[in-house]
């Protein structure tokens, strides 16, 4: 039995997270430390039984050392970010603030209660990162390995940086048992319509336009979110200490793919539910125009990174991991999850300006 700190659990991977260790590890404790910003919402954890949700700042070192020691913290599964790469690009300080000092502040806190005590117990910090640290790749360029060296390009892929490398040395200075994971492109339930697939979904949805960045061909790996908590879960419990594991969906897509799959998903979802007309009159798929009518190419992002690409080999022969769905069989599930859904996301979508670029 295990008790853990999830940090950031009220956000869209850290919910999906808690939502499966819940199931596979039933008897564990799970305090969630998270700040309910913008991103967060208690009603991701809606329907889980013990789990304590703790409303709080990682960069409280004070509050994170007392919750280590009031709940007996033998894991930290840290989630807890600024995620969203255009907001890094108009405001980038609360991403430094949360991703670096909050990181450092979650390790310095650890490292007081398992080592400086001397506790002498088994621990594990894992740390959840990005794959856009290794920076941008050509069509030809092999896949990101945990190899490749650091190059990141956004505000927020910098800060995702500096707090792999912080993590780095609190395992190689200090002997803090540390794994990281790098991780592509998620998609999934709970994720906050600021990011492409939920946003579009809504849009599509309510008749506004799909704003594609560029020529959208820029190339991203894709991966449900609940591959990516099963990689997680993985590494929890047979990663090796100290070591980096990249996790990715094999699922190479340009975003102009991603939207068609998007437009072709609802107009079929309309077709075989005639319900959906009458609950959502302005779509386009309501009036039997197609969903692809909304498309509308917009400047590119500043910086945007042309490629993403995961070479995954070695969480795949080391800890046996492989996803459970294609792109077409994840973005299937994710759809009929926000059509069913509706509860979840109207409340987000008057809480926030979400069409804004
Ligand atoms: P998210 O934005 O949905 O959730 C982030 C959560 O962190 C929110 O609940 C928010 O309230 C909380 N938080 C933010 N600042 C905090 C602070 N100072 N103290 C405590 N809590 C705070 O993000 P996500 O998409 O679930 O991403 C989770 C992690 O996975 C991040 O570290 C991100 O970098 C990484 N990641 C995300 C993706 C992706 O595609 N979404 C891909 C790879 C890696």
């Amino acid at each position: 039995m295990a008790n853990l700190i999830v940090t950031g659990g009220a956000g869209f991977i850290g919910a999906n997270f808690v939502h499966r260790w819940r199931k596979v590890e039933p008897g564990d404790g799970i305090v969630v430390l998270d700040a309910l910003t913008y991103a967060g919402n208690r009603a991701n954890l809606d329907g889980l039984d013990g789990v304590e949700l703790v409303e709080g700042d990682i960069c409280d070192t004070d509050l994170v050392s007392k919750l280590i020691a009031d709940h007996q913290i033998d894991t930290i599964v840290h989630f807890a970010a600024e995620s969203h790469v255009d907001r890094s690009i108009t405001g980038p300080d609360a991403f430094v603030t949360t991703n670096v000092v909050g990181t450092h502040s979650l390790l310095k806190a650890a490292k007081a209660a398992w080592l400086d005590k001397g506790t002498g117990r088994p621990h594990r910090f894992h740390h959840v990162s990005t794959d856009e640290v290794y920076g941008s790749l050509g069509p030809d360029d092999a896949a990101f390995s945990e190899t490749t060296a650091y190059a990141p390009n956004s505000p927020y892929s910098a800060s995702k940086a500096g707090s792999d490398h912080l993590v780095r040395a609190y395992h190689h200075t200090y002997g803090l048992e540390t794994t990281t994971s790098n991780c592509s492109n998620n998609y999934g339930p709970f994720q906050f319509p600021e990011k492409l697939i939920p946003l579009f979904i809504l849009n599509a949805l309510s008749g506004r336009n799909l704003p594609i960045y560029g020529d959208g061909m820029n190339v991203r790996d894709w991966l449900h979110v609940e591959d990516h908590c099963l990689g997680i879960e993985l590494i929890l419990k047979k990663g090796r200490v100290g070591e980096v594991y990249n996790v990715g969906g094999g699922q190479e897509l340009p975003n102009i793919r991603v939207v068609e799959e998007i437009c072709a998903g609802v107009d079929a979802a309309f077709a075989a539910d005639p319900s959906l007309a009458e609950r959502f009159p302005d779509a386009p798929a309501a009036k039997g125009q197609p969903t692809a009518s909304l498309k509308t190419f917009v400047e590119d992002r500043k910086g945007h990174d042309r490629r993403y690409a995961i070479d995954e080999r070695k969480i795949r022969g080391e800890l046996g991991y492989e996803p459970a769905r294609d792109f077409p069989q994840g973005f299937a599930e994710t759809l009929r999850w926000y059509l069913a859904n509706e509860g979840w996301w109207q409340p987000l979508l008057e809480r926030a300006k979400l069409n804004a670029r």
